[in-house]
This record gives structure tokens, sequence and C-alpha cells, in this order.
């Protein structure tokens, strides 16, 4: 039977049924949208870190590196990686971590199967999983999540007249637009919000709280260190962080579902508290490019233009882009983590 588009689905399911929470709208559009493309590099609709430069993935790899060495250098640790995009950040990263001596197994919690087979040519070796229930449980890991968490889905309480109700997605006059459910929402609001004046809008993650719970058992219980890098706000702010890339340019979060890049910025202050309540040790966020600076990034770059002077303008060009002020240097933020008796690894 041959499938609907995505937008077709949710125009049938929206008029037998109603409005669909925007939870489930983000939700089912970017498992469609992961699902059937790479979405990555100039030709596509956006550009991350670790495709700017091997700089970005190298600087995880030392950090890593450092940590591991420093908590006893065990070999069993594990590598695991969460929403590995192409693989090339763990390419990078893995390759400084073997040259320090290590040689663990490396997990990779990807649902995409056209992702996975692109990390599977640049990371042949790795294990795969759905989730992190997979992931084993009898040593220590070095969990890495580089733009993962912006990409789950969230749920939005907007303040109307008659109080606060949940976002939805409904149809008018054939397009999708977001408009307010008529189940009254004011429990779920977050207490300091509760008096916020009419169409504030509050946004929370569930899935990213769960990820981080869970993340930070694994830690506690197993051990390891972790670095989640994201864009993000540190302090509980108000209002939608909704958006939609199309060929690295904003496009319409409700035009075409399934069709542009859905994500918003990470609360990194629930992030850290989620992990912190299961027990892992929680260092930063602190700005990206003060911790690839701390890293050493700038003494690598110069390194790299020595062994290839015709690339330095490249190198700088890249450089810049990774720790700039204006550039990926603040809007993205850096979060450690360390599990019981693992140390906190550097650049905090
Ligand atoms: N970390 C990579 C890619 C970021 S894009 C980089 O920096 O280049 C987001 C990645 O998360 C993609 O690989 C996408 O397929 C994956 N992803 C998105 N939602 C997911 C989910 N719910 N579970 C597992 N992986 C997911």
């Amino acid at each position: 039977m041959a499938r609907l588009p995505l937008g077709q689905s949710m125009a049938r399911l929206i008029a037998m049924h109603g409005p669909i929470s925007l939870l489930m709208w983000m939700g089912e559009a970017n498992a469609h949208y992961y699902g059937t493309r790479d979405p990555l590099g100039a030709k596509g609709d956006f550009t991350t870190a670790p495709e700017i430069s091997q700089m970005f993935g190298e600087m995880i790899g030392v950090w890593l590196a450092d940590v591991w060495q420093r908590a006893g250098g065990r070999p069993d640790v594990a590598y695991v990686e969460l929403g590995p995009g192409r693989g090339t950040l763990a390419a990078d990263a893995l390759r400084v971590l073997r040259r320090f001596g290590w040689a663990g197994p490396v997990h990779f919690v990807e649902t995409s199967p056209t992702m996975r087979a692109a990390q599977a040519r640049a990371v042949p070796e790795a294990i795969w999983h759905d989730d992190l229930t997979g992931v084993p449980e009898d040593a220590p890991l070095m969990i890495v999540a580089n733009e993962f968490l912006d990409a789950l889905p969230v749920r939005q309480m907007v303040k109307t007249p008659q109080g606060w109700r949940e976002r939805m997605v409904g149809m008018q006059e054939e397009r999708f637009v977001p408009m307010a459910g008529s189940l009254p929402m004011d429990l779920a609001v977050p207490e300091m919000f509760r008096d916020a004046p009419e169409n504030t809008i509050v946004e929370a993650s569930a899935a990213a709280s769960a990820v981080m719970g869970e993340i930070g058992h694994r830690l506690a219980t197993q051990g390891g260190a972790g670095l989640i890098v994201d864009y993000g706000y540190l302090d509980k702010q108000t209002g939608s962080s909704l958006q939609a890339l199309r060929g690295h340019a904003a496009a319409d979060p409700f035009a075409d579902p399934g069709e542009v890049d859905l994500t918003t910025l990470v609360d990194f202050h629930e992030a850290a508290q989620a992990a912190r309540a299961a027990g892992a040790q929680v260092a930063g966020p602190v700005g990206q490019g003060a911790f690839l600076g701390a890293l050493g990034i700038a003494q690598r770059a110069a390194s790299l233009a020595r062994s290839a002077p015709e690339r330095t303008n490249e190198i700088a060009q890249a450089l810049d882009r990774l720790v700039g002020e204006a550039r990926m240097g603040t809007l993205f933020k850096v979060m450690g983590l360390a599990g019981r008796d693992w140390p906190m690894g550097a650049g905090f």
C-alpha cells in the first residue's frame, strides 16, 4: 500500500480527530525528516560543528581521553554517542582516543536508517541502538551528544483569556496553523509562570529531560563522563523557540511537516537538574568558544596550518565559526557530566 506523504496524513488526522498537539507534530515531523534524508552540510539544510572542521571532534576526543586517563584508563570504557549525524564527530574523537591507548567499544543511539548508513561508512565498528536502554550496563560510559536534544519534541502551553491551554496544530483554509487547545492545562505550567500575561508561551521538553535523567543515572551507577553540546539558554524563559530550517534559511515550522528541520533551544537549567537528580555531577554549561579555547583549539589550528600551509585561510575561518562570539562561540553551550568517582573533565 502506498504511503501518504506526511502532510496529507497530518491533514487527514486533524480533519477526523481535531487539532493535534505540537509535541506530536514535532515528533512525527522530525522522525520523517531524519528518516528520509541526510540534512547536513552545504547542500543540505544546516551545518553542524563537526562538519565545519575535524578540530571540533578532536577537542571532544582530547577531553574524553584526559578524563579517561585520570579515571584510571580502564580498557572496557565504552564510547556512546546520541544522534551521531554522519559519524564525523565520532570518527575524529575516536582517532584521538585511540592515540591515547583507549580501545573500547563504540555505541551509537540513532533512529534514522539513512543516518545509520552514513554513520556506518565513518565508523563501521559501531553498534547501533534505538535509545539508551540497549547500551550495556556493565562498564563506564563516555557519552557525547552534539545538537541532539534540540531535535527532540517539545510541548508548549499558551495563556489564553480562559487560562493555560496546550498549543496544538489545526487547519484553517487548507493550511496548518498553531492554535490553543480546549482542555485546561493550568496545572501543567510551572508555578513561576502561571500569572503571565495573555499569549505567553511556555515550552517544555519531557523527552530531553528523560534522556538527561537516563544519562545521569547511567553515569551515576556505571561511572563515566559526558559532554552535551547544543544551542540553548541557562535561565528559565518564556516564548516559543521553535524554528524551522530549510536550505540554511528560516522556514515556516507549520508549512511542510517532515520536509524542514524543526528544533527548539535547549533548556540547560532543566537538563542539568535532570542529570543531577539522577546522581551525576554537572559542570557548566560554558560557551562553546570558551570550552574549545580552554582545550587548545587555537594551538591545534596552528599545527594543522603548519602541516598544510595552503589551507591556512580555510582553517582560520573554521576556527572563527566554531569559537567566534557572533558565530557558534556563545549561543552554543557545553555541559560536562561525570559519574560517581569520576573526575570532571577540563574546560569548565
Ligand atoms: N550530532 C550530529 C547530528 C545532529 S542532527 C552532528 O553534530 O553533526 C540530529 C541527529 O539526531 C541526527 O543524527 C538524527 O537522525 C538524530 N535523531 C533525531 N531524533 C532522534 C531520536 N529521537 N532518537 C535518536 N536519534 C535521533
